[in-house]
């Protein structure tokens, strides 16, 4: 079983509490890595004690190779020594092993979601932990409701006409540069009906031929996203110009400029680059 995952979820810790276990600590957002140059670790048990910060939100997520995992949350004026260092986790998609990745992105989703279900959302009053071993719950100690974490799936997909990819520009996005389709998934819609109606709605032109690519937890705030492939179809490229300011066809020898990251809008244009 270890080898098959090394990475066991639980609510409460699984092994007895150790120096070495890991502390996936943020604050205002952002990671609380040790840093030595290019090279990030989480931090211990033994670090965070050094550091002496109030934790709050302190959340088991299991274990990893045998030591536990904790989520937490500390203030937002710390000071902190040189060689630990506050980093945005969208960052860090390069510098930290992927399992590594999934579980600060892991914690970075579970802090999100205990910090925005403080409330009740049915009466109001404040929310409590649930007390059990094997659920991660909120609960509502005067009316009950009870709420689980949550994720909202999103699509991303690379459309392809021959031996060229539509790469656009989201307004949101530094200038200059192009990712791939992306979109949130309506209720009551499939990834497939998501994927036909943003490309319809964002660029104007339709599709065939949808393919599952794969898919990666993206804590920002809390999406899951799904990938697929497609082939053009028909239609001319008629931007909304409320998100999408600029599409076009791009053949692998002139694309223009993309993040350079492990996530899975980058996989997709790399997919294309290997396959086209
Ligand atoms: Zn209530």
């Amino acid at each position: 079983m270890k080898n098959y995952m090394r990475f066991e979820a639980s609510v409460s810790p699984l092994y007895s509490n150790s120096n070495e276990d890991l502390w996936f600590s943020f604050s205002n957002g952002k990671l609380i890595v040790r840093s030595n140059g290019d090279e990030v670790s989480i931090l211990t048990k033994e670090d965070l004690k050094n550091l002496n910060l109030r934790l709050e939100y302190i959340q088991c997520i299991g274990a990893l190779d045998g030591y536990n995992c904790f989520c937490c949350q500390v203030g937002e004026d710390i000071q902190l020594p040189s060689e630990i260092k506050l980093y945005d986790l969208k960052s860090l998609t390069l510098l930290l092993e992927e399992e590594i990745f999934l579980l600060a992105a892991k914690s970075l989703l579970l802090l999100n979601w205990q910090k925005t279900h403080r409330y009740c959302g049915v009466c109001g009053h404040c929310m409590e932990r649930k007390n059990s071993k094997s659920e991660r719950a909120l609960f509502c100690p005067k009316c009950g409701y009870t709420t689980w974490p949550q994720t909202s799936p999103a699509i991303i997909v690379a459309i392809t006409k021959g031996d060229k990819i539509l790469l656009a520009h989201n307004k949101y996005f530094p200038k200059g540069i192009y990712s791939v389709i992306a979109g949130f998934v309506e209720l009551g819609e499939t990834f497939e009906q998501c994927v036909r109606r943003e490309v319809y709605e964002e660029i104007g032109i339709r599709v065939k031929n949808i393919k599952y690519f794969g898919n990666q937890p993206w804590p920002f705030p809390n999406s899951m996203m799904v990938a697929f492939t497609a082939e053009y179809l028909d239609g001319e490229i008629n931007v909304d110009e409320e998100e999408i300011v600029y599409a076009n066809w791009f053949s692998k020898d002139e694309l223009p400029k993309y993040v350079k990251s492990k996530s899975i809008g980058t996989e997709l244009i790399e997919w294309f680059i290997k396959t086209h």
